[in-house]
């Protein structure tokens, strides 16, 4: 049933996606609804009224993101039904879904670490299938922890010698990562498929790519880190300020990390650091990276030009460190000041006092 299920489901998103081309104009839920919801939905009985919507709603995605990037005209493959929330119970270990006009039961094995989100509300489902095997990819709202109470910051600088420097006002290092993972885990991968390439090239003349598996390695590190950053703080009882960015940094980037780091993003960083957070009821404040990088966490003097990239050197004061260092310092005081607007925290005295941890 659920072999037919995906078959019906992939024809259905292409009727619809002919349905667009056929439509004349920007396709929306309203009018292609209205120009086609009748026929498709007689042409596939089998099919929950719902999931066709559903099977629309994919269809003008897809639509959206061709026109954005181009190529040739759409063609859906995937092995995959969606369900809506509404139209499933998850019940004895299983879920009951509506296939072929009827509700039926399919047993789920739940991974050990994963059985605890069974207790939540649970929204769309999506059955996939990957060879001969069958997934279940369950969303759930899982409730927001009751934010800590914090007696101080963690200023996180984000960079691509250093992928990330977070330290503390006082200048106590809390997590460092540097970029040279990025350039490890890429050589590591290249000599991988040197090999494989051969061994492909004498057996079949064909090339392996690796590009995917990047790009897992690098989701994966930026999960991570922000786990890891986000349990620090959450044992510190520390908010977590990051810096507001509009758009990328201006920074240069490392001639041997440029093979790998267009698909290491901020951005990422940044949404995974937020949604950790708010599970684990991390206060996250933003603030502006304005002076962050070229003042002196030290004495506060401002250094206009820089003669090294990855040294600050205060003419002032003689403080020399680490530049991501130094911003990630600044960056703390900076949301230390946000948060003590918003509370009622003591005033920081000895501001100057030299940083420790260094
Ligand atoms: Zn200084």
């Amino acid at each position: 049933m659920l072999e037919q299920s995906i078959e019906a489901f992939k024809a259905c998103v292409n009727d619809w996606l002919s349905a667009i081309a056929q439509l004349g104009e920007k396709p929306n839920r309203g009018n292609l609804h209205r120009f086609a919801y009748r026929a498709i939905r007689d042409k596939y009985p089998q099919l929950h009224s719902n999931v066709v919507q559903d099977a629309m709603n994919l269809a003008i995605e897809i639509y959206r993101s061709w026109l954005k990037n181009g190529g040739e005209f759409p063609k859906f493959r995937s092995d995959v039904i969606y369900f809506k929330g509404v139209d499933v119970r998850i019940e004895n270990n299983g879920l009951v879904v509506p296939l072929m006009g009827r509700r039926v039961y399919l047993p789920l094995y739940v991974p050990k670490k994963y059985k605890k989100y069974l207790q939540y509300k649970h929204g769309r489902v999506i059955i996939k299938r990957v060879d001969k095997d069958w997934y279940a990819l369950v969303s759930v709202n899982v409730p927001e922890k009751e934010p800590i109470k914090p007696v101080g910051t963690i200023g996180v600088d984000l960079g691509y010698y250093n992928l990330l420097v977070a330290s503390d006002e006082k200048g106590r290092v809390v997590m460092r990562v540097q970029g040279d993972i990025l350039i490890r885990h890429k050589e590591h991968m290249e000599r991988l498929t040197a090999r494989r390439q051969e061994r492909l090239m004498k057996k079949f003349g064909i090339y392996a790519r690796t590009n995917h598996k990047d790009r897992r390695f690098v989701n994966d590190l930026n999960h991570k880190i922000a786990k890891a950053l986000v349990l620090k703080a959450k044992q510190l009882n520390r908010a977590i300020v990051l810096e507001k960015l509009k758009g990328l940094k201006k920074q240069r980037r490392p001639k041997l990390l440029r093979k790998i780091l267009h698909l290491w993003s901020y951005a990422d960083l940044i949404a995974k650091i937020v949604y950790k957070a708010k599970l684990y009821g991390v206060p996250v404040i933003f603030v502006s990276p304005r002076g962050t990088s070229k003042t002196c966490s030290n004495c506060g003097y401002y250094v206009r030009t820089f003669k090294d990239d990855r040294v600050f050197r205060c003419p002032k004061c003689g403080f020399v460190a680490d530049r991501d260092y130094n911003a990630s310092i600044n960056i703390a005081k900076k949301g230390l000041e946000e948060l003590r607007k918003r509370t009622f925290l003591p005033t920081l005295k000895d501001e100057a006092s030299s940083p420790q941890g260094w």
